[in-house]
């Protein structure tokens, strides 16, 4: 730690001729006040209340559609990349313990977003989780369409509906018939 609340002791040429100096491999460039070169990270973890290695580490900072933000990106991928490693192309953090808050990378395990979704409790979920239609039917492969809008259907209220539907022009018909 070379540059913490004690800084502010500190006259600025004092700070530079400090920090100017090599300290773990890194050189500070000279004439830059060191608050502006703080650690991206130091930023970063200032913002969690870290806990209990297993417990979930809150993010205090801005937050985005219930997501910790940081630098325009979720905290929670920081997190992941800062201690755990890059995330691969195609994949995402999910949270484990579904706090959305939360940045312990041990709650987090790589996902792909379809999984991520299904994962989660939105409404593409619950449907997703349904196993009968509103009226009882499975959704077995044998019973399930898949809409071109997205979503299932089943087969056998289709063919239900389509019953109704022909019945009803029949029985329109019939009546035109009747009447000519
Ligand atoms: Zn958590
Ligand atoms: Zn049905």
């Amino acid at each position: 730690m070379w540059y913490n609340g004690s800084r502010s002791r500190l006259s600025p040429a004092r700070c530079v001729r400090a920090a100017s100096r090599e300290r773990d491999g890194f050189v500070m460039p000279k004439g830059i006040h060191p608050r502006k070169l703080r650690p991206v990270e130091q930023r970063f973890w200032g913002m969690v209340e870290k806990r209990g290695e297993d417990e979930c580490w809150p993010w205090t900072g801005t937050s985005s559609g219930g997501y910790g933000n940081f630098e325009k990106r979720p905290a929670h991928r920081w997190a992941y990349e800062m201690m755990v490693g890059p995330i691969p192309i195609g994949l995402e953090p999910d949270h484990l313990c579904r706090t959305r808050i939360c940045v312990n990378p041990k709650h987090l395990e790589l996902v792909t977003h379809k999984e991520n979704v299904l994962r989660g409790d939105g409404l593409t979920a619950q449907n997703a989780s349904k196993t009968h239609c509103l009226y009882g039917h499975p959704f077995d492969p044998l019973n399930t369409y898949h809409k071109p809008v997205g979503g299932r259907g089943c087969r056998t209220c289709m063919r239900e509906k389509n019953r109704q539907w022909r019945k009803r022009v029949a029985a329109l018909e019939a009546k035109d018939a009747a009447e000519s």
